[in-house]
């Protein structure tokens, strides 16, 4: 160190305070960056590495990027994950003694950009805690972009990863004790950046905050959220709205790889919106309505008189159209309060984000109004909770001027009238440009020079212009002379610069004062900020109402009504898939099980590409529309409560690539079968394909069984085993359904309808004929398929304990089936398999 230049150390030291970020490091107009964080960012930005000589033998990498383009390179950088330390000179270069002070002024993480690409208009950036504590973990959230604060329990590791996944978190604040495993984990499942904060004393929180939290468990862990945005962001913090704590048990629970399967709010395939269901369902008209929208999505309710009262205003709204109309006619003027109010906080805004403000205030009366008018006991409520913030609106509608620049230090934002001094210096300017102005016809007609001009540059200010060939009619000794041209000379008068005098004095004078009074401006907002952040969620809530009632309006959805235990669907449909097949016509289908129907689980069957997984997706689908407050793609649905939704679906699109997808299907179905009720909601999509065909068949059985015997969870099984259909007879709550292929003008088609009872045994052989296959060879499988029949291993094993079973006969039989996989390899994946579970399992997960 000590063989460094002053600046290199100084560099150093302040760099060993922030190893996991980038440092940007200022000198003059650049940040510079050195050493590895040279090199990286200069692959991830594509910059040139070049180097410098820092006093040891050895030349020191460096990039670096010009200061006023740096806000680009830093979004490039957070949006990639990473954080950027920005280090400012703290004094004047000038004043500096030796080397100049430097200090990091913000750390920019993943969880705490403010704007740039890294904040998605219509989504939260969550910023996450976790802290565990004896009896589970504490999870805490906070978004600083909008300044909203939750926290709650999870009781296990995997619920608060669940709960990191559907947020869609950036970034997880941990104490540094959290065991790797659980940090490779949030890493790989949830993508989050992991940062360490060891402080989590409830001590120094502004009281304010935890006005509705008294567990000291609770308040720890919003503590340690606390304490890392203070450290990193260095600056106050108003807009912090006062925590509120939420239960995951008041919610319907689904596990990550639910979420996911069911494409809720991203796909799985391109990870993106279109195709989810949030696509589908947003018509919002206003970002913070969106970001709702997502919210709730991601956390269906379960209590029934909250979900009747959003579908009571839902109803309210899709019967009103025109009102419905004018509110969302009216929701698009409204600009993003939440982030306003949290810009206004963080001393970043602009006249222009004022302006916003105002035209979102100026919408809002007649919201409300049209609210009111709805008159239905939500709709009151609602209506009673909107604020206009008047003051507020009429503040800004004296002090702003329509269009005002982007900077706040150039003036031209205030309106006249706002401010007596403000229009002393703009009528002083004036005049003296009206002067001005008349100067020129006067020194015309005085000098008889038709060509005289009078201009303003920035070097020589105000002066006379007379060309050259005009000179000798200039009588000597009126003006001053100020510069040569080729073509012309330039003059000045006392008088002319006198007035020059006084229109720059006014000039800077204004911008300076309008400066100021933008800022007192800002002030006065700021104290509006908790009624801002109160209105802002009225209107979200107004808008997601009416986005639902638009997409039921449009898409022909119908209330849904609850029972205790019957699911009767009639007509059902499959949100997405109706949309996106369009002109095509999507065949609706019915669902009953529960109550009187005597049963509890259907097994499906039917070949490929019938719509089996398409059904099982939309009796989901459709538990949760109802769930979230929206209406239901059927014509009719009776739907019970469902407190948890598990699914298993697919094999291609696991998770954990290079992972053993059997492991991950059965630990799926581990995770279903632990923790299913009665009142959840179960989807196993052709399970035990994994594996050999007797391991797989007798697993899927033993699965139903249990299902059947102890959960009594609503299931839907869909199996291409055949074998299985049989089961209706001992399990009585079980019940066949299937899908059929037929032909049309000698092509397959597939109706998608389900019917009542097993599918046809030979659909298989029926569809390779459709397909035109040789009919020798349809012939030829159509003798095995008699001969197997015939044969005792197709049956399934019943439950009468002295009869040993046929699966298992025929395993010690055909025990070379059960694995075409050269041994080595197989030994290979099972250990990898054992590494997988061990570590998922012991997590509960
Ligand atoms: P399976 O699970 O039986 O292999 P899928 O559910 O994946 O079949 O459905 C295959 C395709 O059939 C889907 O991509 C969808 O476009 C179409 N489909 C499924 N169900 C319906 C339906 N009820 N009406 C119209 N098209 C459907």
């Amino acid at each position: 160190m000590a063989t460094y230049t002053p600046m290199m150390q100084q560099y150093l030291t302040i760099k060993a305070d922030y190893e996991d970020a980038f440092l940007f490091f200022r000198l003059g107009d650049f940040y510079e960056m050195f050493f590895e964080d040279a090199i990286r960012a200069s692959q991830e930005l594509e910059i040139t590495l070049t180097s410098r000589d820092g006093g040891s033998s050895d030349r020191i990498p460096m990039c670096g990027v010009p200061h006023h383009s740096a806000p680009n390179y830093i979004e490039q950088l957070i949006a990639k994950g990473y954080k950027v330390a920005i280090c400012e000179q703290t004094e004047d270069p000038k004043q500096a003694k030796g080397v100049v002070r430097r200090e990091v002024v913000q750390l920019i993480t993943p969880g705490t950009v403010m704007d740039g690409k890294g904040v998605s208009e219509k989504e939260n950036n969550f910023l996450v805690s976790l802290t565990e504590l004896e009896d589970g973990f504490g999870f805490a959230v906070t978004d600083l972009t909008t300044g909203e604060n939750s926290v709650t329990m999870a009781s296990r590791f995997d619920e608060a990863l669940n709960e990191m996944y559907s947020l869609g978190a950036k970034e997880a604040v941990i104490e540094s004790t959290l065991p790797e495993q659980y940090i490779k984990l949030m890493k790989d499942r949830c993508n989050v950046a992991v940062s360490v904060e060891t402080n989590d004393s409830p001590a120094q929180i502004p009281g304010d905050l935890f006005a509705r939290i008294h567990d000291l468990n609770l308040q720890r862990s919003f503590a340690r959220l606390y304490h890392y945005i203070i450290r990193t962001q260095k600056r106050s913090l108003d807009h912090l709205q006062a925590v509120r704590r939420y239960e995951l048990k008041n919610f319907l629970k689904m596990d990550l790889y639910s979420k996911r399967n069911l494409e809720l709010t991203e796909t799985i395939r391109s990870s993106g919106r279109k195709g989810s269901l949030l696509w589908l369902l947003d018509e919002t008209k206003t970002a913070m309505g969106g970001r709702l929208l997502k919210q709730w999505i991601d956390r269906p309710l379960i209590d029934r008189q909250k979900i009747e009262e959003r579908h009571e205003m839902v109803q309210v709204l899709l019967e009103r159209f025109f009102e419905r109309e004018d509110i969302r006619e009216g929701l698009k003027e409204v600009y993003d309060l939440e982030r306003l109010a949290g810009r206004v906080a963080f001393g970043n805004v602009n006249a222009r984000d004022m302006i916003q403000l105002k035209k979102s205030l100026q919408q809002v009366p007649m919201l409300a109004a049209l609210v009111q008018s709805l008159d239905h006991s939500y709709s009151n409520k609602l209506a009673e909770r909107i604020d206009p913030c008047d003051e507020l609106k009429n503040l800004l509608e004296q002090a702003l001027v329509e269009q005002p620049p982007v900077s706040v230090k150039e003036g031209n934002m205030m309106k006249e009238g706002f401010s007596a001094q403000l229009d002393q210096y703009r009528d002083a300017s004036k005049n003296g440009k009206t002067w001005i102005a008349e100067l020129e016809a006067s020194e015309r007609e005085r000098t008889g020079i038709r060509s005289l001009k009078v201009g303003f540059n920035r070097v020589f200010g105000y002066y006379i212009e007379i060309t050259r060939a005009n000179l000798q009619h200039l009588p000597e000794g009126l003006y001053e002379r100020k510069q040569t041209l080729t073509n012309a000379e330039r003059f000045i008068t006392p008088d002319l610069k006198e007035k020059e005098a006084l229109i720059l004095e006014a000039e800077e004078n204004m911008a300076e004062l309008e400066y100021q009074l933008f800022n007192e401006l800002r002030e006065q907002v700021r104290t509006f900020i908790p009624r801002l952040q109160t209105l802002a969620k009225c209107m979200s809530e107004l808008d997601v109402l009416q986005c639902f009632a638009t997409v039921s309006d449009k898409r022909r959805y119908i209330k849904p009504s609850f029972s205790d235990d019957r699911l009767e669907v009639t007509g059902g449909r499959h949100p997405v898939v109706e949309k996106v097949l369009q002109s095509q016509e999507y065949v609706p289908n019915d669902c009953r099980m529960g109550d009187a129907s005597g049963r509890s689980m259907l097994l499906i069957t039917g070949p490929n590409m019938s719509g089996k997984s398409t059904y099982m997706r939309q009796v989901a689908l459709t538990a949760i529309l109802a769930q979230i407050g929206c209406f239901v793609p059927a014509e009719k649905a009776v739907l019970p409560i469902f407190d948890q939704i598990f699914t298993r679906i697919g094999a291609a699109d696991d998770l954990i690539s290079g992972q053993s997808t059997f492991m991950v299907e059965m630990l799926e179905a581990r995770n279903a079968i632990v923790h299913a009720t009665k009142n959840s909601l179960i989807l196993f999509d052709e399970i035990g394909r994994g594996t050999s065909t007797y391991d797989g068949m007798a697993l899927a059985q033993a699965m139903i069984e249990y299902i059947h015997d102890n959960i009594g969870a609503k299931t839907l099984f869909s199996t291409h085993y055949h074998e299985l259909t049989v089961l209706d007879q001992p399990l009585k709550l079980l019940a066949n359904v299937h899908v059929r292929a037929v032909e049309r003008n000698g092509k397959v088609v597939f109706l998608h309808k389900i019917s009542e009872g097993a599918a046809d045994r030979s659909y298989g052989i029926h569809v390779a004929e459709l397909a035109e296959l040789p009919p020798d060879l349809i012939k030829r499988a159509q003798q095995i398929l008699e001969k197997l029949e015939n044969q005792p291993k197709t049956q399934v094993e019943t439950r009468e304990p002295e009869k040993q079973s046929a699966v298992q006969e025929e395993e010690a039989q055909l025990s070379f089936f059960t694995s075409d996989k050269p041994a080595k390899k197989q030994k290979k994946e099972e250990t990898a398999d054992r590494v997988l579970r061990d570590a998922l399992l012991n997590l509960n997960i």
